[in-house]
Order: structure tokens, then sequence, then C-alpha cells
């Protein structure tokens, strides 16, 4: 959404959630991350422009319907034991923390365009709704890529490490900071060759493809984050 010219780099709100804006005192622009789950109708950005009174912005949410996939996977990642099932929490909620990262500087409006951070082709897009071993389970919320395990991946932006971990269902993974609430993930990786804090430069190799995690093969699963909501990391490519 524009948010028009101004001298200084206006604040914008989707409910209590800070959002990305990115331009110049010639043209803001609100770059608003849409949960898979919102439902089609009017939404309502919140603006406070330096010396304004804050207003409200609203925007169209149309229907968007996605394909269901089906996916055989280790019956133990579907129907948790009870201790998996602690641990599937306890990371869920430090993933919580990860995602509520929002930091400085914020990224250039050129920074939304993204490299690709592995070659291959993508076996399995965005929005999917996933049945697991003929469970319903979340929809697919980032992008497949397959690659042999070992594949380099590149960063698709300048960034800073802000989580590397083996987790249940993402398997080693790495999280990105990208500034302003702009963050990306890589899951089911073999190798994390990185540390929490150092930074990377667009193109600089990280970590490696792996299998690990709740996976059907090798691939690299590649997630992006706009004010902690996943959206499709295609929109960027
Ligand atoms: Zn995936």
């Amino acid at each position: 959404l524009s948010l028009g010219p101004a001298a200084q780099r206006p604040q914008a709100w989707l409910g209590e959630v800070p959002v990305l804006v990115v331009g110049d005192a010639i043209d803001w622009t609100a770059v608003v991350g849409l949960a898979l789950s919102t439902a089609p109708g009017t939404g309502r950005l919140r603006v406070q422009s330096e010396g304004g009174a804050p207003h409200e912005q609203t925007f169209a949410i149309k229907p968007q319907r996605y394909r269901e996939q089906h996916l055989q996977v280790s019956p133990r990642t579907v129907d948790l034991s009870a201790e998996d099932q602690a641990r599937y929490e306890r990371e869920r909620d430090h993933q919580q923390q990860v995602m509520a990262t929002l930091s400085t500087p914020w990224p250039a409006r050129d920074a939304l365009h993204m490299r690709q951070p592995v070659p291959g082709r993508r076996s399995s897009s965005f929005g999917l709704r996933r049945v697991f071993n003929g469970q319903p389970r979340n929809p697919h919320s980032g992008m497949d890529i397959a690659a042999a395990t070992g594949t380099p991946v590149v960063a698709p932006l300048p960034g800073t490490v802000i989580d590397v971990g083996d987790y249940f269902f993402n398997g080693g993974t790495v999280w990105l900071d990208h500034g302003g609430g702009l963050l990306s993930m890589y899951c089911h990786l073999s190798q994390m060759d990185c540390t929490v804090g150092q930074r990377i430069e667009a193109g600089q190799s990280f970590c490696r493809v792996g299998a690990t995690g709740r996976v059907t093969g090798p691939h690299l699963h590649w997630g992006v984050m706009l004010n902690r909501t996943m959206v499709n990391p295609a929109l960027f490519l």
C-alpha cells in the first residue's frame, strides 16, 4: 500500500504488529504480510506519520484458493508421542520469540528482489493444504526447492543469523533477519555453517540442503516472513 510522501518513514501496524515500510521521501510503501488463514474482506492498517495524527488505511483482501496435497511420512511425525509433543511445544515457543524479531536498519525497497537460495526445481508451492498420512495439517507456509543433500544454500539478501537449531518438524534450521520484520528461514538442513549474530552477505553460503525433520526426501524449505506472517517466497523472486 502506498502511504504517500513524507520526510520521515511513517510507522504502520496490522493489529499490534509493526509492518515493513520501504521507500523514500517521495513515496513510502507498506508491505503487509497476510496470513493464509485471513478471511477475505477489508484489511485495516494503522498508520502514524511524523507530526500527524494516527489514521487508518483500508485495503481489499480477495479470496485465494490453494490445492490439496497428500504426503506419506514417518508415522511418528504425524501422531506425536507425549515426549515429542512436549518437545514440539517448547520449540514452538522458542520460534515465536525468533519470529518477533524487529531490527534496524530497515531494508531498502530493492531488498524486496531476492535471489533463489539454491538452484533447482520448486517441488511444491506455498499455501498447499497438506494431508499427512491421511490427516489434515497446517498449510505449507514456504517454498520447497529440490536439491541434493550437501548443496550449499546462499543468502537471498544480506542478513544476520538470529537462530540456528535442530527442530522436530523443521529439522536443521537457520533464520536470517533482514531488518524491519523481514525474516527468512531455511529448514531440513544437513549442515549449519553459521552462528547466531553472524552477518551474512547476499550470495554467501551459510548452510547446506538436507533431509532432516518431517520430510519425504532431501530439499530446501525456504520461508519468508513479514510482520510475523509467513508469505509466499515466490513474490520476492
Ligand atoms: Zn516445505
